[in-house]
C-alpha cells in the first residue's frame, strides 16, 4: 500500500472575527481536499484573549507544542477591548502573537498587495492609480521595537529598537530571493537620516545586494515611502523593511486593494518549524459576531500556505482564481461593497469561493 502523506495543520481561530473567518477558510480546505485529493488533518488550539480566559496565558504551552508538531499554522486574529489594559504588567492577547512568532522563529512576514481587477472601484484611490498594483511587502517580524527592552522609570518611558546584523541580513536575503522571481526590484525602507539602526540596515542592504546582481536595489526613507504608496504605488515591486515600519506601511498598502479584509500574509522562518498564515488585519471587534467580516484575506492566506509550505502551486493558483471569479461575478462583503454588486455574508462568501474552486 502506498503511504499517502497527510498534512497536519494547526488551526488557531483566536478572537473577534477570528472564528468566523477561519471557518470559511476551513470550507475552502475541505473543497481543496475534494477536488485535488489532498489529505490533511486539522487540530485546533487556543491563542490570544480566549486563551487568557481559558488558561490565563495568551500562548498556552499546548498550543505552542501543537504548532511545532504541525506542517503549517493557520491563524485568525487576536485581541479586543475585553482584554485591553494599560497596566505594564497586564496580560494581553498580543503577547501570544509576538510569542508564537518568536518561538517559531518566523522572521519574515510576506504581505502580497495585489489588486483583483474586479475591485478597482473598491479602493478610495483613483482607478488609474491602483489598477495593476502588485507589491510584495517583506516585513521583519521578530526584532526591533516590538521585541526590545521597554519600561517606565523615574517619570520616563522607553522602548528599545535593537537588531543584530544577522537578523537584518536574513530578512533582506528573503526579499532579494523573492524579487528574483518577480520584477527584480527591491526598495529597502528605512529612516537612515535619523536612526542608527536604519543606517546599519542601509549598509547591510547594499552589502546583501552584491549577491543579487540581477536585482535592482533602491533605498527610500519611510516617510517618503508612505507618501509614494499613495502617489504612485505601481513603482514598487518588493518592499523590505523593519518590524514597525512594515506593520504600518503594509496596512496602508492594504487600502490600495480596497480593504484590510483582502490582505493575506505568510510568516516564514528558517525551516525547522512550520510557517504561519493569517490575514493581515486584526480581530475587528466592531463587526465581530455579525457575519459581515470579509473572509477573503484568510482564504488568500490559505493559498499562500499551499504555495510556501506545501509547494502546491496548482492549488494556490486555483484558490486565487476562485476568489477572483467570485468577485468578478459581483459578490461582495460589506467592506468592499459597490454599486450594482450583491452584498453577501461571511458564510456566503466562503461557500461561493469553495464552490468556485476548480480541481
Ligand atoms: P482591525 O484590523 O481589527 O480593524 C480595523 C478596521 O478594519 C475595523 O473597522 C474593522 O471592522 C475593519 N476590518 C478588519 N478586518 C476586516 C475584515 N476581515 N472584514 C471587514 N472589515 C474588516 O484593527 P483594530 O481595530 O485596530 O484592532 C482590533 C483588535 O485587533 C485590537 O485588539 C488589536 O490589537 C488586534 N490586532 C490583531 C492583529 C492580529 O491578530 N494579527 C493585527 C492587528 C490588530
Amino acid at each position: 500500500m502506498t503511504d499517502v502523506k497527510v498534512s497536519k495543520i494547526a488551526l488557531l481561530p483566536g478572537d473577534g472575527i477570528g472564528p468566523e473567518i477561519t471557518r470559511e477558510a476551513v470550507k475552502v480546505l475541505a473543497a481543496v481536499s475534494n477536488r485535488f485529493g489532498w489529505r490533511y488533518k486539522l487540530n485546533e488550539g487556543l491563542i490570544g484573549g480566549i486563551a487568557i480566559d481559558k488558561t490565563g496565558q495568551p500562548l498556552p504551552p499546548e498550543t505552542l507544542q501543537l504548532c511545532q508538531a504541525s506542517d503549517a499554522v493557520l491563524m485568525g486574529s487576536i485581541g479586543g477591548p475585553k482584554w485591553d489594559t494599560t497596566d505594564p504588567k497586564g496580560v494581553r492577547p498580543e503577547q501570544g502573537l509576538l510569542a508564537i512568532r518568536k518561538e517559531l522563529g518566523l522572521f519574515a512576514n510576506l504581505r502580497p498587495v495585489k489588486l483583483v481587477p474586479a475591485l478597482v472601484e473598491a479602493s478610495t484611490l483613483k482607478p488609474d492609480v491602483v489598477a495593476g498594483v502588485d507589491i510584495l511587502v517583506v516585513r521583519e517580524l521578530t526584532g526591533g521595537l516590538y521585541f526590545g527592552a521597554r519600561g517606565r522609570l523615574n517619570g520616563k518611558v522607553f522602548d528599545t529598537l535593537e537588531y543584530s546584523d544577522a537578523e537584518i541580513e536574513r530578512v533582506l536575503k528573503v526579499a532579494f530571493q523573492l524579487a528574483q522571481k518577480r520584477r527584480r526590484q527591491v526598495h529597502s525602507i528605512d529612516k537612515a537620516n535619523v536612526l542608527e539602526s536604519s543606517r546599519r540596515w542601509r549598509e547591510l542592504a547594499t552589502e546583501v545586494s552584491k549577491q543579487f546582481s540581477d536585482v535592482q536595489l533602491e533605498h527610500m526613507l519611510v516617510d517618503n515611502c508612505a507618501m509614494q504608496l499613495i502617489r504612485n504605488p505601481k513603482q514598487f515591486d518588493v518592499l523590505v523593511t523593519e518590524n514597525m515600519f512594515g506593520d504600518i506601511l503594509s496596512d496602508e498598502a492594504a487600502m490600495l486593494t480596497g480593504s484590510l479584509g483582502m490582505l493575506a500574509s505568510a510568516s516564514l522562518g528558517g525551516g525547522s518549524y512550520p510557517a504561519l498564515y493569517e490575514p493581515a488585519h486584526g480581530s475587528a471587534p466592531d463587526i465581530a459576531g455579525q457575519n459581515r467580516a470579509n473572509p477573503l484575506a484568510t482564504i488568500l492566506s490559505v493559498a499562500l500556505m499551499f504555495r510556501f509550505s506545501f509547494q502546491r502551486f496548482d492549488i494556490a493558483d486555483a484558490i486565487e482564481e476562485a476568489v477572483s471569479q467570485v468577485l468578478a461575478a459581483g459578490y461582495r462583503t460589506p467592506d468592499i461593497a459597490a454599486a450594482n454588486c450583491r452584498v453577501v455574508s461571511t458564510e456566503e462568501m466562503g461557500s461561493l469561493v469553495a464552490a468556485a474552486l476548480k480541481g
